[in-house]
């Protein structure tokens, strides 16, 4: 997956790059900087003194000493006044420089913690915001693996309304799994409504299509595999394969494998990830999970957060794994 948030002690990360959040003397402080001059010994200190400082929302890179990362890159995150001093502007150049320098120096997967949000005082939320809208857009040109390391949860987490408003989405949808006249009548009622509907719709789309030809289409979908399905959804959305991967936060290998085997069965995260990609509604979405094996369930909070986005059209897959994450799911994508 080539963003992935993750829950970990960075100095534990095995990448390529970690990158720390340093202040500009470059020699070390409290905080993450503490403990990767720790775990990287006197080595690393020695490196930095070298290097005559960095400038905030500037990066500069050293080798990684006696961590599992081959190399670190130091980058100085803004001091947080109230966030109308160039923060903002500031902190998405630390992730942009970091990422660029990363590239320049041929790494393939880099961790960076939540730079600024510790002792620099950047708010948690708004912090994480920056890091997945920067390294997301650096992610549609680049083919790199980022990890975004979280250290404690309980400092972590997505807005508190966002936060509410899921947590009483479960609680309204969330069907216990004994309640079985319930989840049965759900599943009775709602395919035959839908499937009508939709009917209805495509054939007013379609008056000049024979009904003959028009069934003979629906019957070759019956029989159309995962696979299948995913590459004439692309084309029917109008978009390229490297778009559509990228957007569901799937790597090009992975992508590739289902393109050339139609009969991949892909994991349930990677098939809604695409399905959150190309946008489909939630018959389409059921559908297209049908094909790999799997459904929306009620009694399964992954589903239900899946199901709140989707019926939102809220298709951004880094918002969606951010609730995931806060509500310990597990994230979408390879
Ligand atoms: P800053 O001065 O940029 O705010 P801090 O080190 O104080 O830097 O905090 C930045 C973030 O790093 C905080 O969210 C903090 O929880 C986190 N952090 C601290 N130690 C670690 C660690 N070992 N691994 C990953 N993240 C860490």
């Amino acid at each position: 997956m080539p963003l992935e948030i993750v829950r970990n002690d960075i100095t534990k990360m095995k990448v390529d790059a970690i990158v720390n959040a340093a202040n500009r003397s470059l020699l070390g402080g409290g905080g993450v900087d503490g403990a990767i001059h720790r775990a990287a010994g006197a080595g690393l200190l020695a490196e930095c003194r070298t290097l005559g400082g960095c400038k905030t929302g500037e990066a500069k890179i050293t080798g990684g000493y006696n961590l599992p990362a081959k190399h670190v890159i130091h980058t100085v995150g803004p001091i947080y006044e109230d966030g109308k001093h160039g923060e903002k502007a500031l902190l998405e150049s630390c992730y942009r420089k970091s990422l660029t320098l990363a590239k320049e120096q041929g790494c393939e997967t880099v961790a960076f913690p939540l730079i600024s949000s510790g002792v620099y005082g950047y708010p948690k939320d708004q912090a994480l915001k920056v890091a997945i809208d920067v390294i997301s857009g650096f992610l549609l040109e680049h083919e790199m693996t980022v990890y975004i390391v979280i250290f404690d949860k309980a400092a972590y987490r997505i807005s508190e309304k966002l936060f509410t408003d899921i947590a009483e989405y479960i609680d309204d949808n969330y069907v216990n799994e004994h309640t079985d006249y319930r989840r049965e009548s759900i599943r009775m009622r709602a395919p035959r409504q839908a499937s009508i509907g939709s009917f209805e719709a495509d054939f007013c789309e379609c008056k000049e299509m024979s009904v003959e030809d028009d069934l003979d289409i629906r019957i070759k979908q019956i029989d159309e595999s995962f696979s299948q399905m995913l590459l004439r959804k692309i084309d029917e959305k109008g978009i390229t394969d490297a778009q559509c991967y990228k957007k569901a936060n799937i790597d090009r290998k992975l992508f590739s494998k289902i393109r050339s085997d139609i009969h991949y069965k892909p994991s349930k995260p990677t098939a809604i990830a695409f399905a959150i990609s190309l946008e489909l509604s939630l018959e389409e979405t059921e559908d297209m999970l049908r094909k790999a094996g799997f459904a929306l369930s009620r009694s399964n909070k992954f589903d239900i957060i899946i199901e709140y986005f989707i019926s939102r059209g809220n298709y951004n897959i880094f918002e969606i794994n951010e609730a995931l994450f806060a509500f310990d799911q597990s994230l979408l994508g390879a």
